[in-house]
C-alpha cells in the first residue's frame, strides 16, 4: 500500500484493470495534488472512463493501489468531498425538479435527514450566483441548455463544499459560447483552491486550460506540464498505438 502524503488528492500506485483477463489500463502510477488542474486525455476506448472510475474507488484494481483522499478508494465515504459531473449530465435530464432543488442536494450529506437551516440555503444560493445560475434558480432542469445543466450540477458540488471536481467530457454537444465561459468557470474555481480533474476526447479543448496533462491508452503516454505536451509526441504515439493495438 503506498503511503498516505498530506494534500494529496490522488494516488494511483501500479494499478491494472480489466473487465476480462485483458487488462484495459496498466502500469499507473498517478498522482494528484491539492489545488491541482489537470485533464487525462486519450482516443475513444483507451481507458478514460475506466480510470476515473478506479480513482473514484467505484472499482477496485485488479493490482496496485488507489487512494482518494488517504483513504483506500473504494472505502472512501465522504461524498461531499467529491463533486462529479458526468457527460451531459445525462442521468438528470429527466428529472422533473429545479435547478435550486438540484443544487440543494449538494446540502444533504451535511444535514443527513435533517432539513435545511438559513445558512445551508445561503451555501446554495452562493453556489448558484458563482455558476452564474442564480436567475435560473426556479426553472426545470429539464428546460436549460446543455450548458446550463452543467454549471448547475457544478453549482451541487459547490453546496457540497467539494474540493475535487471530476469531470466527464463535460462540454460534449455544448455551444462553442457556453464552452468558453463553463472553462473560465472551471479555471476560477481552481483559483479558489478546488482541485479540478478534466476527462476529455478533445484535447485541443484541453490544452488551453489544464495546467497538466495526462495522456492516457491503456498506460500513461504522457504526465506533464501542458505546454511540453503539445510539444510532445505523446499523443500521437498514444493514438499511433491504438492503432497498432487493434491490429495485433
Ligand atoms: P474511454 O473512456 O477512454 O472511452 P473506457 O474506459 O470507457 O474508455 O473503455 C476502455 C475499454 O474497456 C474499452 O475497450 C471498453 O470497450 C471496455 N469497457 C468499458 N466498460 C466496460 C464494461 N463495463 N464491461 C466490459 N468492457 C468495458
Amino acid at each position: 500500500m503506498s503511503e498516505r502524503v498530506p494534500g494529496r488528492v490522488i494516488d494511483l500506485s501500479n494499478v491494472a484493470f480489466g473487465y476480462t483477463a485483458t487488462p484495459v489500463v496498466e502500469d499507473i502510477d498517478l498522482t494528484v495534488d491539492a489545488g491541482e488542474y489537470l485533464a487525462v486525455v486519450g482516443p475513444n476506448g483507451s481507458g478514460k472512463s475506466t480510470l476515473m472510475k478506479l480513482l473514484l474507488g467505484l472499482l477496485e484494481p485488479d493490482r496496485g493501489t488507489t487512494r482518494l483522499f488517504g483513504d483506500p478508494a473504494h472505502a472512501f465515504d465522504d461524498g461531499s468531498r467529491l463533486g462529479y459531473v458526468a457527460q451531459h449530465a445525462s442521468a438528470a435530464k429527466e428529472m422533473p425538479i429545479t435547478v435550486r432543488e438540484v443544487v440543494k442536494m449538494g446540502r444533504f450529506p451535511h444535514v443527513g435527514f435533517g432539513t435545511l437551516s438559513v445558512s445551508d440555503w445561503d451555501i446554495v444560493d452562493r453556489a448558484l450566483d458563482t455558476v452564474g445560475m442564480s436567475d435560473f434558480a426556479g426553472r426545470r432542469i429539464t428546460q436549460l441548455s446543455g450548458g446550463q445543466r452543467q454549471r448547475a450540477f457544478i453549482a451541487r458540488a459547490l453546496a457540497g463544499e467539494a474540493e475535487l471536481l471530476v469531470l466527464d467530457e463535460p462540454t460534449v454537444g455544448v455551444d462553442a459560447e457556453s464552452v468558453e465561459a463553463f472553462y473560465r468557470l472551471l479555471a476560477s474555481l481552481n483559483a479558489r483552491g478546488i482541485t479540478v480533474l478534466l476527462i476529455e476526447h478533445d484535447f485541443g479543448a484541453v490544452t488551453d486550460h489544464a495546467q497538466r496533462v495526462v495522456c492516457l491508452n491503456r498506460r500513461v503516454y504522457f504526465d506533464g506540464p501542458t505546454d511540453e505536451f503539445v510539444e510532445s509526441d505523446a499523443l500521437a504515439r498514444a493514438f499511433g498505438t491504438a492503432v497498432v493495438g487493434r491490429s495485433q
